[in-house]
């Protein structure tokens, strides 16, 4: 009995003891799952249990002579603890009370979440707190609802998964923007999310709606776009500007393989005859008809007033250049409707390819190509540069700085200019001479002799041929008045003084000044002129043509207009240019336009002209070709009035 009891104390003492073991041993396991600041007391509260059980055992043993000294160990770790405990603990309420006043009144939708099990076995996050922004973002029902219909519910990308991710600390810390459409308003919110994974399976979720945030950017992102895009484009045509230019300059300069520097010709006579409004109609179909013509990468930039460049990208198909240039020519060309008018443009185009170097060497090259084909608005409409127009546009440029000087001394009294006169005779007798071609001379005191093929173009291009027509037309007026036998006048017009308002009544008007008969003054427009450009002075030469005045066609042969053209106008004579003019019999080709023409001429009752005939050949090849007149060295060169008087030309009043 004596051995029953005493084995029976010591396996009660050691059960004690293996329970007091077992209950810290199992606390201590789960060590991590404390918070820092209660593992010291949670470690002496072990200690003092674990003591009592290492007492018990000791009991158990009948240890009594230790026993005594480990009482006082455990009475000792027992009053450490109870005072770590009556120290420590309210401390720590105290700082847990703070903490989560603190969370509950941050202003930023905050809670702390758990990872728990639930009973399918699934692990999941419970909440466990939250701050009252979470609450008035969310509502009453408390964010875990909302967090789990809405944010784990709707965001595929940022499923349960991804927090669990996140205690599993390969990312502990984890942010992202979620769009969401929120519980209680039903619209649709932005809310920025941090996510932090904490010891203990603890997970602090930390959102901020950014909606109003988000909101305020996106629109001063679209106005920022939208200022940087009126900052680069035209208001009028939406066309780029020079900015945008400029920029692509800097930043881009080796994208384009083709550049078109294109200026309309005279625009300007657009805005003054038909108005602004329908000027600027024009230019906005005008881009439109550009836009549409684009490849995508294409640029067009209006850079004046009537002045715009096609950028062309370099692409790898390879795609014709220059048959690109005609398209966009013959978009210029295709009549415009605006406001119920329909409006034919011109344009000079110069065409340029990368061989002129980067962009910014491109539109140099590309306007000097343009100057050159604006300088002869009767010519050809696109040229394509080469390295040697530049001379030709310097030369232009001081011809037209000096013309300008010379037409100011016209103000003052002083001419450089003369007329010449060249007979017009019949060529079955030459001897016959009943009109003359006044034809302008020019000596400039800097440059000498300029031909008039070479400065009229010029004046037609900056607008001083108004100037020098009106001289022309009032000099050989006030000539022809003085000439006793009768002998009739043919000046040369350019279609821009057709088009000039009050032209016809200036003339008609002069013929009454000098008192000289309308039909002795003959008006010379060029071909080309006519096939560009009739419908724009049709009601000039109406006038003219009532009021007696005769009208020419000049230089036949040179344009595109075909033969049909003639039947259109009131012309009195055809004159055919000097490069259709046969050389000699064997010229069968030349021989059977020259006859066609003469043909015509004669079915129509219209006169016709050969010009420039320099041989006896020449003139009896054509007297068979059924033309009645002639004009060429062959017969006389120009002259001045005083040579055409000793010649026996003219009989000058005395
Ligand atoms: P155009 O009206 O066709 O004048 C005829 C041109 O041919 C003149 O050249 C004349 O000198 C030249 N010519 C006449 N017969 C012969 C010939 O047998 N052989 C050769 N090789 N040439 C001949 P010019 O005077 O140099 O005038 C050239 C052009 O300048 C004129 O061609 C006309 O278009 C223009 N022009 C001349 N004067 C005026 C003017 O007062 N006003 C306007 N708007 N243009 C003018
Ligand atoms: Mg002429
Ligand atoms: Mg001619």
């Amino acid at each position: 009995m004596a051995d029953f009891i005493l084995n029976s104390h010591l396996l009660s003492n050691l059960t004690i003891a293996v329970a007091y073991a077992t209950i810290p041993l199992t606390v201590l396991l789960h060590f991590n799952f404390f918070p820092n600041a209660a593992r010291p007391l949670i470690g002496l509260a072990a200690a003092f249990v674990l003591s009592c059980g290492v007492g018990h055992l000791l009991e158990g043993l009948h240890q009594a002579d230790i026993l005594q000294y480990w009482h006082w160990l455990t009475a000792c770790i027992s009053c450490i603890s109870a005072l770590a405990f009556a120290v420590v603990l309210p401390q720590q309420l105290r700082r847990n009370a703070i903490l989560g006043t603190i969370i509950e009144n941050i202003p930023i939708g905050l809670g702390l979440l758990r990872e728990d099990i639930d009973r399918r076995g699934q692990r999941r996050l419970r909440w466990q707190l939250a701050s009252n922004r979470a609450i008035v973002d969310l509502g009453q029902e408390l964010c875990g609802r909302w967090f789990d219909e809405t944010i784990l519910g709707q965001s595929s990308d940022l499923a349960i998964e991804t927090f669990l991710d996140v205690l599993d600390t390969s990312h502990p810390i984890l942010r992202h923007e979620l769009e969401i459409c929120h519980p209680l308003s039903g619209e649709l919110e932005t809310y920025l999310l941090s996510c932090v994974s904490l010891p203990g399976k603890h997970l602090w979720i930390l959102w901020q709606d950014v909606t109003a945030r988000k909101a305020a950017y996106t629109s001063l992102s679209e106005a920022t776009a939208q200022l940087e895009w009126q900052a680069t484009h035209d208001y009028l045509t939406q066309a780029g500007n020079l900015v945008l230019f400029d920029r692509l300059q800097i930043q881009e300069p080796k994208r384009f393989s083709g550049l078109l520097s294109i200026n309309l010709d005279r625009f300007k006579n657009i805005n003054e005859t038909m108005g602004h409004d329908i000027g600027d109609v024009l230019l906005q179909s005008l881009v439109e008809r550009f836009q549409a013509q684009l490849r995508s990468g294409d640029v067009v930039v209006r850079t004046g007033a009537d002045a715009f460049l096609i950028l062309l990208e370099t692409t790898d198909d390879r795609i014709d250049l220059e048959a690109l240039t005609q398209q966009f020519y013959a978009e210029i060309r295709r009549p415009f409707l605006c406001r119920d008018r329909e409006i034919q443009i011109d344009a000079s185009i110069g065409f340029v390819d990368h061989a002129a170097g980067d962009l910014a060497q491109m539109r140099i090259a590309g306007d000097i190509a343009m100057q050159v084909a604006k300088s002869n608005p009767l010519g050809k409409r696109i040229v394509v540069w080469t390295p040697d127009l530049m001379e030709q546009v310097r030369d232009r440029q001081t011809i037209a700085l000096d013309l300008e000087r010379a037409l100011q001394r016209l103000h003052s009294g002083s001419s450089e200019f003369e007329l010449y006169y060249q007979p017009i005779v019949q060529l079955d007798d030459p001897s016959q001479c009943y009109e003359v071609e006044a034809l302008i001379r020019w000596v400039s005191p800097n440059l000498g002799w300029v031909s008039p093929g070479i400065f009229i173009p010029i004046a037609e291009q900056t607008g001083a041929i108004a100037q020098i027509s009106d001289w022309v037309i009032e000099q050989a007026i006030r000539q022809v008045s003085r000439w006793v036998n009768r002998l009739r006048i043919a000046v040369n017009v350019s279609p821009w003084d057709l088009e000039r308002e009050g032209f016809a009544e200036r003339i008609v008007g002069l013929c009454h000044q000098y008192d000289v008969m309308p039909s002795r003054i003959a008006l010379e427009v060029t071909e080309r002129a006519v096939t560009d450009k009739q419908e724009h002075f049709a009601i000039a030469l109406k006038q003219l043509s009532s009021a007696g005045i005769r009208l020419k066609i000049d230089d036949f042969g040179t344009g595109d207009s075909g033969l049909g053209r003639i039947l259109e106008g009131r012309w009195s004579e055809v004159k055919i240019d000097r490069s259709l003019l046969p050389e000699s019999s064997r010229d069968l080709g030349r021989i059977a336009i020259c006859r066609a023409i003469a043909n015509l001429c004669h079915d129509l009752n219209i006169r016709s002209l050969a010009e420039g005939i320099e041989t006896e050949d020449q003139r009896l090849l054509l007297r068979e070709l059924n033309i009645q007149d002639a004009q060429g060295f062959l017969f006389a060169k120009p002259m001045t009035e005083q040579h055409l008087a000793d010649a026996g030309w003219v009989i000058l009043a005395s």
